[in-house]
């Protein structure tokens, strides 16, 4: 599938430390999702290039941090505009690698853009502010610094928006980044940061390091031990930004973690039925269901139970699986074995304690090696199910039964998650409840889908810590200093 590339010298297998690519001293492979090829053979850098790396990015903290933010802006505009320009071949790519629909993929790397944009027109607005003073011989004013060389570690299920998510607002304050991407997408990855030299960012301000698993925990740990890393963003599980977390202690560190997350998505008995179904659909089976902030867990009213069920498994049931590069596909395969058994252990483990099979329930052999699973629909779930506590990562949607608005809040609460939540109902009043009551970084009422640029993404409770993307995005990156003027 890369053969098709519109421009070939995107195709990056080595990493980019100081401005130089560096081959490494051993490769791992890249495989394709949808047939178990290989896609490529990639650097698998390590701790002493993660040294290395922190090291350029220190060096080039100073004149990076002196550009004015206007200087700053156009170059993170230029980069914008390489990305887009290039659409097609890192949509490609990222299909190749990842193994979503190629519109899916296109629709990232607009997405994942969109943020270099908003971040190139919000560094000119990283504004100090002046406060009354105390004394009449003082002034009192806050300044806004960048805080330093930012470390990012990256997840393979937005292969592209989660580096720009966190990169560009990084980039727009004054600081240089150093990269870990996911070692099961690492292409898109650098396809971006060849994008970046190419719009005039300078060596050592965008550093990144492709790595296999083993090398990934050894860079995490240098990136976490360092003193001059003052802040590592992370998403992915909530299990590894607890490590890091601890990792990161010793330094106090700075962290934004975008952790797990466990979405319920509420129908009430008020709700347009119809609507919520196209909702729940798009909500669940985007990327295969391998988004954060994708449902977990559908909670029904009694009264509009049955007609939902009937209604989402018959629209389940019309989506397309097959290879990402295959036209009016609508879901691909499973980034990898370990994904598609977890999937299969949530269903096999709901059919066990009494769920039934609405919509699918298989594993796809006929479309060969990749990993397939039909879009699947469970009715009658139950709370002892491992899908009620378990963030399944996959196309599987079971669907629970209630009575009353405080019980589905109380269910929907019941998790140490809190990143999305979804419900639906055309009762104002109620919106407003249940809006309140969801413990939810994010909610979306009547509507299935709430991301974009300039909106704030994050969670509570075990689900990180720190907002991405819109002006609360670039917080995490500058550090407030006080200055108390005397002598006036
Ligand atoms: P997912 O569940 O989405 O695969 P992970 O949390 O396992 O997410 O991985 C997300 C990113 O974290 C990847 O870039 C991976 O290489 C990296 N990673 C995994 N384990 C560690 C670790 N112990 N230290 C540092 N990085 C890690």
């Amino acid at each position: 599938p890369l053969a098709l590339l519109n421009d070939p010298t995107l195709l990056k297998t080595d990493g980019l430390i100081n401005g130089q690519w560096v081959a490494g001293s051993s490769r791992f492979d890249v495989n394709d999702p949808a047939t178990g090829l290989k896609l490529a053979d990639v650097a698998n850098l390590g701790p002493a290039d993660a040294e290395a790396a922190i090291a350029a990015a220190n060096a080039a903290w100073g004149p990076w941090k002196t550009k004015t933010a206007k200087e700053r802006s156009i170059i993170l505009r230029k980069w914008y505009d390489l990305l887009m320009a290039n659409q097609d071949d890192l949509g490609r790519i990222m299909t190749a690698e990842q193994g979503k629909p190629l519109a899916e993929a296109k629709g990232e790397v607009a997405y994942g853009a969109s943020f270099v944009e908003w971040f190139a027109e919000e560094a000119k607005r990283i504004n100090g502010e002046t406060l009354p003073q105390f004394d009449n011989s003082r002034r009192l004013l806050v300044l806004k610094q960048p805080i330093g060389v930012c470390a990012a570690i990256t997840p393979w299920n937005f292969p592209l928006a989660m580096i720009t998510r966190k990169v560009a607002p990084a980039l727009a304050a004054g600081c240089p980044v150093v990269i870990k991407p996911a070692e099961l997408t690492p292409l898109t990855a650098l396809a971006a940061a060849e994008l970046a030299i190419r719009a005039g960012i300078p060596a050592g301000v965008f550093n990144i390091l492709p790595a296999d698993s083993d090398n990934s925990i050894a860079i995490g740990k240098v990136l976490c031990a360092s003193d001059v890393v003052r802040h590592i963003s992370f998403t992915g599980s909530t299990e590894v930004g607890r490590i890091l977390m601890a990792q990161s202690a010793p330094t106090v560190k700075k962290m934004s973690l975008e952790l797990g997350g466990n979405a319920p998505f509420l129908v009430f008995d008020d709700a347009d039925i119809d609507s919520a179904v196209e909702g729940a659909f798009a909500s669940k089976y985007r990327n295969a269901g391998q988004t954060c902030v994708c449902t977990n867990r559908f909670y029904v009213q009694e009264g509009v139970y049955d007609e939902f069920v009937t209604k989402f498994a018959a629209k389940v049931k019309t989506a397309k699986v097959g290879n990402g590069f295959e036209a009016g596909v609508n879901q691909g395969p499973l980034i990898e074995e370990a994904a598609l058994t977890k999937v299969q252990r949530h269903v096999d483990d709901a059919l066990a304690k009494g769920g039934q099979v609405v919509a699918g329930g298989q594993r796809l052999t006929s479309l060969g090696s990749g990993q397939f699973f039909e879009p699947t629909v469970v009715a009658n779930a139950t709370a002892d199910m491992l899908c009620a506590r378990e963030e399944t990562f996959g196309p599987f949607a079971p669907v629970f039964k209630f009575k009353t608005e405080q019980e589905a809040i109380d269910a929907a609460n019941n998790t140490e998650f809190g990143l999305a939540s979804y419900f639906y109902s055309r009762d104002v009043g109620r919106i407003f409840r249940v809006t309140e009551a969801l413990e939810y970084g994010m909610v979306g009422a009547n509507v299935g889908i709430l991301a974009t640029e300039h909106v704030p993404f994050g969670g509570v409770k075990q689900s990180g810590l720190g907002r991405e993307g819109s002006h609360y995005g670039m917080d995490d990156y500058v550090e407030i200093k006080y200055l108390c003027l005397g002598d006036i």
